[in-house]
């Protein structure tokens, strides 16, 4: 799509010294080391059923079709107890054979609950009730190592590890809720980190909020943690753009966030409706016709979104931009792989935000997540 074709420009007219050719790649920024999905849902999809076509209508294996078009991360949620196993260590360790036997990076996100975490709700494990913070601590270390351990045991380290999913105010409630308890939630915080680099050193380790386009959460956020002395290398941010501002909000705080503090930044979750229609009578959480203005809700909008979004993360200064990791692009309706893991007549809010059609087949803006 655009960056083949741009990018190929670029270097033949440096290389053949055509006035302003670099000044206008360094624009550009330096490629993205990051062109990730998730695809947690896709164990559970293909045990029901699911199928997945690539650009030519062939059946094949999603991952595959991932990695053929240039993917090279995957992120993959990690539940403790979750209702229908799903997303469970187990179930995360053999996918995670699976997305390195295909040569692509992973990323693993701890949401510290038997079921979705997100800044709505972030409920304790039902093993954890009960616990005092220095337990739960304790908690925090123990599961952590003990996932990232049997990564690393079948030779499938992770290569980042995000320590809570979307924790605007914190995880773990009540005792690590940032509103109540910055004390209480560094020392949750940075028990997941040191797990993480006693496994292994390399693995970096994300702290991720929702809000892409909220400055001032960031920097409330990011302030106290560095107060409170939390570890972490990287900033992972969420970015919807129904719900979490315009391009230009996003772009203001990517920049802001990482010269304030330093870091790397990376966005882990990411998604755009190709369609308002619905594939299973379960209403979408997108369903207008232009959710951005400018962006209809069409194959070729979600892909000039994405391409949006990832220049946005590209033209972060100083190389800072790490990535985008695209949420759930594998995640079409299939009967009996719905939202609810307690529920398994729930259907699925999402299918119009995947990167596959109704009829299974990759939509252009898989081609844009892949190309760096
Ligand atoms: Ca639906």
């Amino acid at each position: 799509m655009r960056v083949p074709s741009f990018a190929c420009w670029l270097t033949l007219a440096s290389a053949a010294g055509i006035p302003g050719a670099s000044s206008l790649a360094w624009a550009q920024g330096p490629a993205l080391s990051i062109r990730g999905g998730d695809v947690s849902s896709l164990p559970k999809a293909e045990d029901k059923g699911g199928r997945w076509r690539d650009g030519k209508g062939e059946v094949r294996d999603a991952l595959s079709i991932l990695q053929g078009a240039g993917v090279n991360t995957i992120r993959l949620k990690v539940w403790l107890e979750p209702a229908d196993g799903y997303n469970d260590k187990a179930r995360v360790v053999a996918l995670a054979k699976r997305v390195k036997a295909l040569g692509m990076k992973l990323l693993v996100d701890f949401h510290y609950s038997d079921a979705w975490a997100d800044p709505g709700k972030q409920v304790k494990p039902r093993s954890w009730r009960g616990l005092t913070l220095e337990r739960l601590r304790k908690a925090v270390y123990d599961h952590t190592f003990d996932v990232l351990s049997a990564l690393k045991a079948q030779g499938t380290p992770a290569d980042l590890v995000q320590i809570g999913n979307e924790i605007n105010d914190g995880m773990l409630w009540e005792e690590g809720r940032a509103s109540k308890s910055w004390p209480g939630l560094a020392q949750l915080l940075n028990a997941g980190a040191d797990a993480a680099k006693a496994v292994s050193p390399a693995t970096q380790v994300v702290m991720h909020l929702a809000d892409g386009g909220k400055n001032d959460l960031y920097r409330w956020w990011f302030d106290a943690a560095r107060t409170h002395q939390v570890r972490y290398d990287v900033i992972g941010l969420s970015y919807y753009p129904i719900w979490h501002g315009d391009l230009a909000a996003l772009r203001a705080n990517l920049n802001d966030v990482a010269a304030r503090y330093g870091k790397p930044v990376l966005v882990v979750e990411t998604g755009y409706p190709f369609t308002t229609a619905d594939a299973d009578g379960h209403a979408n959480l997108v369903s207008t016709r232009e959710p951005l203005a400018g962006y209809p809700a069409t194959p070729a909008g979600q892909a000039s979104l994405l391409r949006a979004v990832m220049a946005a993360v590209r033209a972060v200064p100083s190389g800072r931009g790490l990535g985008v990791v695209y949420w759930e692009p594998t995640w079409t309706a299939v009967p009996g792989a719905g939202w609810d893991p307690a529920d398994a007549k729930s259907g699925n809010a999402y299918e119009n935000q995947a990167l596959f059609d109704y009829e299974g087949r990759a939509l252009p803006a898989l081609q844009v997540l892949g190309a760096p």
